[in-house]
């Protein structure tokens, strides 16, 4: 029979994380570690807005860029943070809509994307489909942002690096003295930056550094799904400044023709959204946080996260995928570092979930690293 798929959709390989869901769907009310996404709801004035859009007839397309008064609002808001002039926005769907308008727009078939591994699994299989090569440079052990390595693999090839700060997996908020480094590294060899800061709100120890602070070369990506839950709603931005417009520009062409544009109801909420004070959420999610490192520190190897709701920790016995299969027959879902990774010697914890889940998990975790020690 004539195949019919095409060979880019073979490229991509979800079986990690469909082995987690196969493994978990048969357990009862199990504790949870393995969804990237906050526990808490939207919060009611911001549903009322995306209500109140739906009910004032908001319905219809919006401009492929976006609403104009959201656009001008994050413009705005990356103009003071950057003192970027006259930046260019489009809002996305998604960060995940923004990632793969950048890559479509930027990669071509032998293109190297430089990205720290452990990375956000979305950004390898994208690269690949669109025939880029993925060179990842290893952060271990302490996930800080490797400099040296990244400068040492630049080559003629490579048209971009990926940062991703607070970090998916690992959680760690790489360090302003290594954000300042690589700005220094890329602005030498003139290679642009892509920063996807989709948690930068989630941040618990004093600031997170964005690269755009050192480096006019940067596209920044960031979003909503995260910071007000949400994940449904589809929302995220892209934004550059001078150097990069054309990047933009680009995008929006494309997204003319893949998304359209993001939901336009969900545009009006957003505009609120950005007003709206996540404080008290981001104080839960640091006392979650403390609860998961100072459960688990004197019994596993792990950094203390910094951000996001992540964390990385190596699996007792050397394989995280061993580890994995351990924990979800003892009612704990996790999942296996290779699914970030190059190596599998870690598990992701995600921690959005109930404190007292989470000390629940803690417990069991605790029991099964002393069966392997
Ligand atoms: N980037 C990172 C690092 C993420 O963890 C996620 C979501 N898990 C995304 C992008 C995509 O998020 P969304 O499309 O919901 O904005």
């Amino acid at each position: 029979m004539k195949e019919i798929i095409a060979k880019r959709a073979k490229l991509i390989d979800s079986s990690g994380i469909r082995k987690v869901f196969a493994l978990g769907a048969e357990l009862e009310d199990p504790v949870n570690f393995s969804i990237g996404q906050p526990d808490f709801d939207v919060p009611d004035a911001l549903k009322d807005e995306a209500i109140k859009a739906i009910k004032a007839g908001q319905n219809k397309y919006s401009q492929t860029v976006g609403d104009s008064l959201l656009r001008e609002k994050i413009a705005g808001q990356v103009k003071e943070e950057f003192g970027w002039s006259n930046p260019a926005v489009l809002v996305t769907s998604g960060v995940s809509g923004g990632l793969l308008l950048a890559f479509m727009t930027l990669v071509n078939p032998g293109d190297e994307v430089i990205m720290p591994d452990p990375y956000f699994v979305m950004y390898k299989h994208v690269v690949n489909m669109l025939g880029g090569k993925c060179v990842f440079v290893d952060s271990y052990p302490d996930f800080n942002l490797p400099v040296e390595k990244i400068a040492e693999s630049i080559t003629d090839k490579t048209k971009l690096i990926l940062l991703n700060s607070p970090c998916n997996p690992t959680g760690v908020v790489f360090s302003e003295q290594r954000i300042k480094a690589l700005a220094e590294v890329a602005a030498k060899k003139d290679v642009p930056i892509l920063t996807d800061e989709i948690y930068e709100r989630f941040c618990y120890d004093g600031r997170c550094v964005s690269i755009a602070t050192y480096y006019d070369n940067v596209l920044l990506l960031r979003g909503f799904s995260k910071p007000y839950a949400m994940t449904g709603w589809r929302l995220g931005y892209a934004a550059a400044g001078e150097s990069l417009k054309g990047v933009i520009e680009e995008m929006t062409k494309i997204q003319q023709y893949t998304f359209v544009c993001a939901p336009t109801p969900f545009q009006k909420a957003a505009i609120a959204a950005l007003d709206y004070d996540i404080s008290d959420y981001v104080k839960a999610y640091r006392r979650k946080r403390d609860l998961i490192y100072d459960g688990l520190q004197d019994k596993f190897e792990l950094v203390n996260p910094g951000g996001a709701f992540y964390a990385f920790v190596k699996a007792p016995g050397g394989s995280g995928t061993a580890f994995v299969e351990k924990a979800i027959k003892n009612n704990v879902l996790i999942i296996p570092g290779n699914v970030f990774s190059e190596k599998d010697t870690h598990f992701r914890i995600s921690y959005a979930t109930s404190d007292e889940k989470i000390e629940q998990g803690v417990e069991i975790l605790r029991g099964l690293a002393r069966l392997d020690t």
